[in-house]
């Protein structure tokens, strides 16, 4: 360990027990000033927190303090996500109570981010365990009760035996659940679902509408909810026409290809269509076989599918032929009707069943020249397609769709991928549903003036056997709201991202008790303007919070269509090789890089290892580097403290010419400095001021805080490089000014990167304010103007040569390079200069005779 470090400890400490003690980042709204809501996903209080926790918050808090530096009132909050399973498992592995072991979690990730000195305003803190927060989301449910927007079905959900409860659609990856990654299997159950298929229109129209998102998660959230559009009409069966057969799909066009048809071998009509008791025992076997298989297995594009045939057939009303039918696992109940026309020329599925099973293929689309694959999905001339012939496939669909709409045989249908979004979790830790149920009235809403239905302490957890609140009589026996009679609670609790769905929401106006978000905060500090998280929640918090916005929004409580303006999605964290996890062995503790290193190191190592949406390669080099940097700056700093302080300060030409916008706080410190006079002076001082411009275009368009941060080693190489030249090239007091300029350039933009070296410095300058209250520096176009200039060399009016000399040089000066340059003088050779033509900056022409 290196002695010549500088004291970071006492340094980090003391500006964190400072910021606090001045309450420098508590804020209020303030409709005199621009709002910049600064928004990093909240955190699972696991008890510790990793090095991408550690990335995320360094990215929200350079973001952050580059806004007030900007002159932005900035929300910047921070809470826990607090309800959850681990809690719960942990609870049944070592016998502490969910609530004490959720509570020692939090304080411990409080005390370890605080010593990282992230500008949160700490007195907005929110907790969705605390029955003051879930309260208003349980009064939602209500609401949503009320409009149809929660509903209770009985239904096959996805079920991870592991976690043992059911799981949203969104919550199973690949047929494995998110959390514990078990396989997910399916059960039949009653529970509660948000009905966001309401929403799927305007869910996938504001993905057009939110540029400041990465189109990666977009294009996610527009494939999940999967609007497909086309038709549906019916399939008569043969010789029984009162039996239809409705079918969807995105080909219309296509229906003269339909060579059979095949239903899902859950569909209701299959029994009715079933002739005897032989063909019922086939179907109930094949139905079995299909059980065994996960939605995924069903859908994959690669296995063999399988099918039945069914001995009726139906009739294609397009051309009135009749056709195979067959129950088959490619096809789901619970996307479209639950049956499907086949066209094997024009659908690949249908092309492998079709081969698999010896049936005819009919190409209703012209190939393109050469073809020779199985399936042709792309647009084309059709054929073999009756009245359709001839027409262009997009021509084509909308003759079909017409066609039926005409004969009443069927309509144009939109489809969407998106299922309601299922809450009821059969475990303890989350917040519980609001409803009970009576045995006069049914199910019945809590009333309004009895929430919140607060989670009860005393309760047995075994992580087996259905809801563990079923077991607490206290809990569950309660009396109906409506009748007054004897009732039972429900005992599920909500999804835990429901809570997520609107944490955001409550920072606004975090104590408010008459309501769930004060409207005056909600509407001057919502949306969220830069919010940072992980891609991992593309389909999940992040469509579930721009739902439950939508929702928000309609029953009146605040005005925003959409909750996050812009996304920036980080990469993760990883070394050698793999994700920092314990079970790999590569964990990088932050505590001990912080106590090593200092939180400044940490935070500018994670901004500089990597561009934020890149994964972040750990390397310990890259780690002393960032703290060699850090230390660089100090010794400087600190061996010219006392000549900086005394270095005149003009104005600056750029302060003089603008009125530059009050200061937050009327802030005097800043970088002013006269106009230097001297070459060196010049071109340092373009230096410092194309630092300005490059660090504040890296931060503000791109995210490219790698660069930025190189943008400042370049500066600080160039200033010890400076403090080099000899002072008798340059006027009195010309170097300390530039050197002053330079150095209060750099802590000002390296600032929101490691702050707290930065404001110890900034005070040893003798400023007696903070440096998170000064102006970000703007760069002064007058310093970045080129001062060279490149003149064509010719002689006789031929180009012999090019010259760099400074801008309007004398023309004598001119004159002298141009006569003495290297590549002209040959041409001179025995002949005599008749006269010397100069066009000021641009050229310069040597007459010449023998
Ligand atoms: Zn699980
Ligand atoms: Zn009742």
């Amino acid at each position: 360990m290196s002695s010549d470090r500088y004291p970071f400890t006492e340094i980090e400490a003391k500006w964190q027990r400072e910021w606090e003690a001045t309450r420098q980042f508590r804020v209020s709204e303030d409709p005199g000033r621009p709002k910049f809501y600064c928004l990093e996903m909240f955190p699972y209080p696991s008890g510790r927190i990793h090095m991408g926790h550690v990335r995320v918050y360094a990215i929200g808090d350079l973001l952050a303090r580059y806004k007030w530096m900007r002159g932005f009132n900035v929300l910047h909050p921070m809470g826990w996500d607090a309800f959850g399973l681990p809690a719960e498992n942990a609870a049944i592995e070592h016998g502490v109570h969910p609530a004490i072991w959720t509570s020692e979690n939090i304080d411990n990730m409080r005390a370890q981010l605080r010593k990282m000195g992230i500008s949160y305003d700490w007195d907005r803190e929110v907790s969705t365990c605390d029955p003051a927060y879930y309260k208003w989301e349980q009064l939602i449910f209500i609401k949503m009760l009320e409009r149809g927007l929660a509903y209770r079905k009985r239904s096959t959900v996805n079920w991870c035996p592991s976690c043992q409860t059911v799981l949203a659609n969104e919550q199973v990856e690949a047929g494995r659940c998110w959390r514990c990654d078990s396989e997910v299997t399916k059960r039949d159950i009653e529970g509660w679902f948000f009905k966001i298929t309401d929403y799927a229109e305007e869910l996938l129209a504001w993905c057009d509408r939110l540029p400041g998102w990465p189109e990666r998660v977009m294009t996610m959230q527009r494939n999940w909810i999967g609007k497909s559009e086309g038709a549906e009409f019916d399939l008569p069966a043969a010789g029984r026409p009162e039996l239809r057969l409705r079918v969807f799909t995105t080909r219309p066009d296509t229906a003269f290809g339909m060579t059979y048809a095949v239903l899902a071998p859950e569909h209701p009509l299959v029994d009715t269509l079933v002739t005897d008791a032989e063909e019922r025992a086939a179907v109930e076997r094949f139905r079995a076989e299909v059980a065994r298989q996960s939605e995924v297995e069903r859908t994959a594009e690669d296995r063999p599918k399988r099918g039945l045939r069914l001995k009726a057939h139906v009739v294609n009303p397009f051309n009135g032929v009749a056709i195979p039918l067959f129950i088959a696992d490619y096809v789901l109940m619970t996307y479209g009707t639950g049956a499907i026309m086949a066209v094997p020329g024009e659908d690949q599925r249908d092309w492998d069943f079709a081969t698999q099973h010896g049936l005819p293929i009919i190409e209703t689309v012209k190939r393109p020249e050469g073809w020779t694959g199985g399936a042709y999905t792309g647009d084309g001339v059709k054929i073999n397609s009756g009245f359709l012939d001839g027409l262009t496939t997009p021509e084509a669909k909308r003759k079909a769709i017409d066609w039926l709409v005409q004969r009443g045989l069927g309509t144009a249908k939109i489809n969407y991928r998106l299922r309601d979004w299922g809450i009821s979790r059969q475990r303890y830790w989350g917040a519980p549903i609001p409803v009970v149920y009576c045995p006069t009235c049914g199910m019945v809403p809590e009333k309004e003036e009895h929430l919140p239905v607060v989670l009860p302490e005393d309760v047995q957890l075994s992580g087996k056997g259905g809801s563990p609140l079923a077991e607490v009589a206290s809990f569950v026996n309660t009396t109906c709201p409506r009748c007054g009679g004897p009732a039972r609670r429900e005992t599920d609790t909500m999804d835990t991202f429901v809570e997520s769905s609107w944490y955001f929401l409550r920072y606004c106006s975090p104590h408010y008790d008459s309501g769930m978000v004060e409207r005056g905060a909600a509407d001057y500090w919502m949306p969220v303007d830069q919010y940072i998280g992980g891609i991992e929640h593309a389909v999940l918090h992040l469509l579930y919070a721009r739902f439950y916005t939508k929702v928000l929004r309609d029953l009146g409580l605040v005005k925003v269509d959409e909750p996050f303006q812009a996304l920036l999605s980080q990469g993760m964290v990883i070394k050698d090789g793999a994700k920092m996890s314990k079970s790999k062995g590569n964990v990088v503790d932050p505590d001990d890089l912080i106590r090593t290193f200092g939180a400044d190191t940490a935070r500018l190592f994670s901004l500089f290892a990597a561009p934020p949406e890149k994964d972040l390669d750990w390397n310990d080099h890259g780690v002393e580097g960032a703290s060699r940097f850090l230390n660089r700056v100090w010794r400087f700093v600190i061996a010219h403290a006392e000549e900086l302080e005394m270095a005149p300060r003009a104005k600056s030409e750029l302060e003089e010419r603008a009125v530059a916008p009050a200061r937050p706080g009327g802030a005097v410190g800043g970088v002013a400095s006269p106009p230097p006079t001297s070459q060196e002076g010049k071109a340092f001082r373009r230096i410092i001021h194309q630092t300005i411009a490059r660090v504040t275009e890296d931060i503000e368009r791109d995210f490219h805080f790698n660069t930025a941060i190189s943008a400042i080693m370049e500066l600080v190489n160039a200033l010890y490089a400076f403090e080099g030249v000899a002072r008798d090239t340059m006027p009195a007091g010309e170097q300390a000014a530039l050197l002053r300029e330079a150095v209060e350039t750099v802590l000002l933009l390296l600032g929101p990167f490691s702050p707290h070296v930065t404001e110890e410095l900034w005070q040893r300058l003798g400023h007696g304010e903070s440096l998170f209250k000064q102006r970000w520096p703007t760069a002064d176009p007058a310093a970045l103007t080129r001062q060279e200039v490149t003149v064509v060399l010719q002689v006789d009016g031929k180009v012999r040569g090019r010259l760099t000399l400074e801008i309007d040089a004398t023309e004598d000066r001119v004159q002298g390079l141009a006569l003495a340059d290297d590549k002209v003088r040959p041409w001179l050779q025995g002949r005599t200069v008749e006269r010397v033509v100069v066009v000021p900056n641009r050229l310069v022409n040597v007459v010449t005779r023998s």
